[in-house]
């Protein structure tokens, strides 16, 4: 019996793990990761909201959660390639240094990178306006929010402008409309595309005068199933 060895087309190493005649290592030389050049983070500087997936997300999380996922958004893989995880490593005033692991031919390899910082302050349109009274609240949860608002990003972009604050969880967001029907509508769009759990409850808050009855605020959970 005989065992077949291979070497890698470039760089000569002995491997059985090849990818078009080459290594790993050599592959990533040739079709490299795409990382953004500078990371621009846009930051409200009265509320600290942050502008992501085309959102003004209030959130308790610190800074570097924000990070991750807007970086995230940035990075293109080579194919044959996947992302196991992006460890944000330091952060400062005007770099961050990140860890990204990739699976490439079933080895795992970790390149580490330092791009400049860059956070723009304006304010956001709730803190420019005022506040507009909400209605209905969308209540977006899923075991991996991330990929989820990821996948729903297209839908939700339809939806933005009439969003009047979005507040940040773990598990996912909650979104205040001006109307529950708009609310429904966008729910509707992504039942479309994604299989959801959708629970409705609603709650007395204050008295409209013009119909002479209580005023309700809807909240709509929508869970990813
Ligand atoms: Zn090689
Ligand atoms: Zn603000």
């Amino acid at each position: 019996m005989s065992i077949k060895t291979k070497f890698c087309a470039k760089c000569g190493k002995e491997t059985d793990l090849l990818l078009d005649t080459i290594c790993a290592k050599c592959y990533l030389d040739i079709n490299p990761i795409k990382v953004p050049k500078k990371l621009i983070v846009v930051r409200c500087k009265k509320c600290n909201s942050i502008y992501y997936q085309r959102l003004w997300l209030t959130s308790d999380m610190p800074l570097k959660y924000h990070l991750h996922g807007i970086l995230l958004n940035k990075i293109v893989l080579p194919e044959s390639t996947s992302l196991e995880s992006l460890d944000i490593l330091n952060v400062t005033d005007s770099d961050i240094e990140f860890e990204l692991t990739l699976k490439i031919l079933g080895q795992r390899i970790k390149q580490t990178y330092a791009i400049p910082l860059e956070l723009r302050e304006k304010k956001c349109p709730n803190c420019f306006k005022g506040k507009k009274a909400h209605r209905a609240i969308l209540q977006l949860r899923s075991e991996n929010p991330e990929e989820f608002l990821q996948k729903i990003s297209k839908i939700l972009a339809n939806y933005n402008k009439k969003v009047i604050k979005a507040k940040e969880f773990a598990k996912g967001i909650d979104l205040f409309f001006p109307s529950r029907a708009v609310v429904l509508k966008l729910v509707s769009d992504i039942k479309k595309k994604i299989p959801v759990k959708i629970t409705e409850t609603s709650k007395a808050k204050g008295w409209d005068r013009t119909k002479n009855k209580p005023r309700y605020i809807s909240t709509i959970l929508l869970r990813e199933r």
